[in-house]
């Protein structure tokens, strides 16, 4: 391993971190603008805690509607704080959508398009880490997941990456690297950002042998039939085209949510050691995926190929100081909304170039603008496109030039094509795709060199249509 001892990073950055500038940390703007009254200012965040749970499902948890008993941590996580009922992926697949989450950039602007290895984080891009280390906060990163590493250039902004990238989950080696972060953290008493990717619930479907009597257990009677490894012979036997029963559907989706069972069990723990620490009181934790999963909604398993709601729609919860508990619709939240949104809840100024906006008035129970969400996806060397807004949705084949538009009001499950039947509107829709992928083209994505950059009558198209959230027009980072 080229990593360096955590002991040594931890010492040699304690050193970096005290020649760095402290600021904007106390919370010393005052009062929302739109609270003049209150006496005293909502209580802020200190401290980021960001769970990114891998291939999970909204629906595979019971605050999202799951009735088995999948979810208990994140269930009151979500009591607690803020759960957002509308939150969705830019691509169904990790590289891609973890870079969205931590630069707020969509996949052309980021780069990460495909699965070609030269497809990495670019050092140009502006990340929440990087951020958040010019504003005095140790930075520190724990990955399972082998798209999100070093390598990758997710290393960007972090004090410490550690990443373990074997498609292996293993929580007892994550708890043992967060111990060793908050320990380090405790004692310099400086605010954290630790982003931990969570390999589960990605498949293979391999639960504990207690979670899955818990979920399969209450399925069916006996469990000859509920083995992993015979459900998971039975994807590999559907992959290479044979039929799936629903029995088989059946056990598999409940095999998947056994795993959940896991990974929920998993942040109760790693919450238990923030709480140890004595940090949870002062920390905003942030739970999200970064895609979904489907089981034959549309032909097929696993995640990556498609861009039906199935693949791209995501659980977000945040808890913390000044959150107070709710259910809220964002009219859309997306990935790139999401470090805006962290850091308006702290307090901290927003970077130029970003593309969210943030959800922090939607969080408090606001009406937000809606947003439109673009969403893509070309590994494989597929080359397919989405553009989702609350009600329309629509889905182009880049390759054949096929479209399809789903009125998600009356058919939330995208089973009725309403391309013919709304031509004016797919055509209207299809217009603002072209415009989307001009503009990205426009602003030389993907060059590792630059920052993307649009003009200003681009930018103001593209915030018209509901693509871009941020305030300003853009201006390179660095
Ligand atoms: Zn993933």
């Amino acid at each position: 391993m080229q990593r360096p001892s955590l002991a040594a990073s931890l010492a040699r950055h304690a050193a970096l971190a005290s020649t760095l500038l402290a600021s904007a940390l106390c919370g010393c703007r005052g009062d929302d603008e739109g609270a003049p009254e209150a006496p005293v200012a909502a209580p802020r965040p200190r401290h980021v805690v960001w769970i990114v749970l891998d291939t999970l499902r909204a629906d595979a948890l019971g605050c999202y509607g799951n009735a088995r008993a999948t979810s208990p941590v994140l269930d009151e996580l979500a009591a607690r704080g803020v759960l957002v009922e509308d939150a969705f992926a830019h691509a169904p697949w990790t590289r891609p959508s973890a870079a969205s989450m931590l630069s707020s950039l969509h996949p052309p602007e980021h780069g990460i398009r495909s699965e070609d290895p030269r497809d990495i984080l670019p050092e140009a891009v502006l990340t929440l880490a990087e951020h958040f280390r010019a504003h005095a906060f140790r930075t520190a990163a724990i990955s399972e997941n082998p798209h999100v590493q070093q390598a990758t250039g997710f290393g960007q902004g972090f004090e410490l990456f550690l990443g373990k990238p074997l498609w292996q989950s293993e929580p007892a080696w994550m708890l043992e690297q967060a111990r060793a972060v908050l320990g380090a953290v405790r004692e310099s008493k400086e605010p954290l950002f630790l982003y931990v990717h969570a390999l589960d619930p990605h498949d293979p479907y391999e639960p504990s042998e207690e979670d899955r009597r818990a979920i399969l257990g209450a399925l069916r009677s006996g469990d000859a039939d509920v083995d992993a490894g015979r459900a998971l012979r039975r994807t590999e036997r559907l992959l290479a085209g044979e039929a799936l029963s629903s029995e088989d559907l059946q056990v598999l989706r409940g095999l998947y949510e056994a795993e959940v069972r896991g990974a929920d069990r998993f942040v109760g723990e790693l919450l238990e050691l923030v709480r140890e620490h004595g940090l949870l009181e002062d920390a905003l934790v942030l739970v999200t995926s970064d895609h979904g999963e489907e089981f034959l909604e549309h032909g097929a398993l696993r995640h990556g190929d498609q861009l039906y709601d199935e693949s791209l729609r995501v659980p977000l919860l945040f808890s913390g100081p000044g959150l107070a508990p709710r259910r809220v619709r964002a009219a859309l939240a997306r990935h790139v909304d999401l470090a805006p949104t962290v850091l308006e809840l702290l307090d901290l100024p927003q970077p130029e170039g970003w593309r969210g906006r943030s959800l922090a008035p939607a969080l408090r129970g606001a009406t937000q603008q809606p947003a439109a969400l673009y969403a893509e996806t070309r590994w494989r060397e597929l080359g397919r496109a989405a553009l989702r807004g609350e009600r329309w949705k629509l889905l182009q084949d880049e390759r054949t030039g096929e479209r399809a538009l789903f009125d998600l009001s009356s058919d939330p499950g995208e089973t009725r094509d309403r391309a013919a039947a709304e031509l004016v509107r797919t055509e209207e829709l299809a217009r603002d795709l072209e415009l989307l992928q001009r503009a990205f083209r426009s602003a030389g994505s993907g060059d590792p060199s630059s920052a993307p950059e649009y003009d200003r009558a681009t930018w103001e198209a593209l915030q018209k249509l509901g693509y871009t959230g941020a305030p300003e027009p853009l201006s390179k980072q660095r």
